[in-house]
């Protein structure tokens, strides 16, 4: 996959881009990163990317020309088309199941807003608005940050098991089950019997329960459309039951 990413401030990519798993994704070949300076596609002295909004008001709006010339100039540089997103709290909200769908992509090109926002015109040459979350960051870049780091992730052959990617939150439509590592016993806290037993298919059934449960008292919105049995559904919803009654004893104490 090819990630292109257009920004006011492309240094502050490299460390991201460059260390962790996402510098290693970059070796493997499962991915490239290219990050432009949207400056290069000015064409006045100052390098001028932003202007005073039409009608008035505060702060300064990112101009139409650089970004237009900036998408029209990247999408020629590869036969692969760019599935072109711009970064905006206005967008459709980031999920698991979004990101899903931009890694099945050969290609993305990541806008990073800044100051008001962009020229409503930019919208045309746009083919997804993305929102991180229900709040106003200063920039588009750790937006970017965040939707190349979930999607790099789900590359063929960046994870060292695959499995882990399909077991984890959101993934199946449940929280994670708990996680537990050495030792087995820490300041009198014990890891669960059951982690110990070499018994895989216990094991298996113990955490799909537990998934189930964490997911019933922290996200109970998440099992609407998670597949469960009749058995596992009961299971969520006693547990539920009997958060409420705790908490209702809580409150009459
Ligand atoms: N005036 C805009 C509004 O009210 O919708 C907010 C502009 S914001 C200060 C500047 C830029 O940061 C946006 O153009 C966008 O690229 C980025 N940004 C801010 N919050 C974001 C969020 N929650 N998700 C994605 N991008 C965001």
């Amino acid at each position: 996959m090819r990630i292109d990413i257009v920004s006011i401030f492309p240094e502050i990519f490299e460390p991201v881009l460059g260390g962790s798993m996402l510098g290693i994704a970059q070796d493997r070949g499962a991915v490239e990163f290219f990050v432009h300076d949207l400056r290069t596609w000015t064409d006045d002295k100052h390098r001028t990317t932003d202007d005073y909004p039409f009608g008035g008001g505060p702060g300064m709006v990112m101009k139409p020309e650089p970004l237009f010339r900036a998408v029209r100039t990247l999408a020629a540089a590869d036969p692969r088309q760019p599935f072109v997103v711009l970064t905006c709290p206005q967008g459709r909200r980031l999920d698991q199941r979004l990101v899903e769908e931009l890694a099945a992509k050969d290609r993305l090109l990541i806008l990073c807003g800044r100051y008001e926002g962009v020229d409503e015109r930019v919208r045309d040459i746009v083919d997804l608005e993305i929102s991180i979350g229900d709040y106003v960051l200063t920039g588009g870049e750790l937006p970017a940050m965040v939707i190349v780091d979930a999607v790099t992730r789900l590359q063929p052959g960046v994870l060292a098991s695959p499995a882990s990617a399909q077991e984890e939150s959101f993934s199946w439509g449940l929280l994670e089950y708990p996680q537990y590592t050495r030792p087995a016993s820490f300041e009198g806290r014990d890891v669960p019997e059951i982690l110990l037993s070499g018994d895989h298919k216990r094991i298996a059934e113990w955490r799909r329960l537990e998934a189930i449960r964490r997911t019933a008292l922290r996200r109970p919105d998440l099992l609407q459309t998670a597949s469960l049995t009749d058995e596992e559904r009961a299971f969520a919803e006693r547990v539920i039951a009997e958060t409420a009654q705790d908490d209702e004893e809580i409150h009459r104490d």
